[in-house]
């Protein structure tokens, strides 16, 4: 089965996607992972996106959809994917929508005060450079603006199902996986 889960940043979503990937035997891909590999090593790319995103702002369209591409392609003829972190913008979403469709898109709800305080606490354990005050509000204003959407063009599909995230980890990966048995065998 392919999955993708959208959410604001410390939705939790990263997670969610590792927790639901080993339960249903679908294979993770977190492009946030992916993009700080690419920085922690070094490589072109790496370079070329590190401030960006250190910054909060998405790397672009082509850049992003080439790094997953061939990966969702097998990934979704194989185990089924469980995305986490793509499609952020309208124009991924329609990559991914004609190479390697979605069966079901779970949007996280946590409530914006949650997110922060949440990210504060992440600064510490996790050092991340995107996590700071300032960046946060940036990375929440461009979920709202980007992503967003992508959440509405989803739901006109008819694939969206959105779940609490302000909960106890392990009660929303109930929740998570309550909705996707629901769209797998339907009551
Ligand atoms: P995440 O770990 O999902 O919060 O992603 C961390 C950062 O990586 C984001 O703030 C963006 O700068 C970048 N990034 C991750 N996924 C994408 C994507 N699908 N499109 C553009 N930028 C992305």
């Amino acid at each position: 089965m392919n999955i993708v889960l959208i959410g604001p940043p410390a939705s939790g979503k990263g997670t969610q996607a590792a927790c639901l990937a080993a339960a249903i035997g679908g294979e993770h891909i977190s492009t946030g992972a992916l993009l700080r590999t690419e920085i922690q090593a070094g490589t072109a790319l790496g370079e070329r996106i590190g401030a960006l995103v250190a910054s909060g702002a998405l790397v672009d369209d082509e850049t992003i959809t080439a790094l997953v591409a061939a990966r969702v392609l097998v990934t979704a003829e194989r185990s089924g994917y469980v995305l986490d972190g793509y499609p952020r913008s309208l124009a991924q979403a329609r990559a991914l929508a004609s190479a390697a469709p979605p069966h079901v898109v779970i949007a996280l709800d946590v409530p914006e005060p949650v997110l922060i305080e949440r990210v504060s606490r992440r600064a510490h354990t996790e050092g991340r450079a995107d996590d700071t005050a300032d960046v946060i509000t940036h990375r929440l204003h461009v979920f709202a603006e980007s992503t967003r959407p992508v959440l509405q063009w989803f739901r006109r599909h008819g694939l969206l199902r959105t779940v609490d995230g302000d909960a106890a980890p392990d009660i929303v990966a109930q929740a998570i996986l309550d909705a996707v048995h629901e769209v797998a065998a339907p009551s």
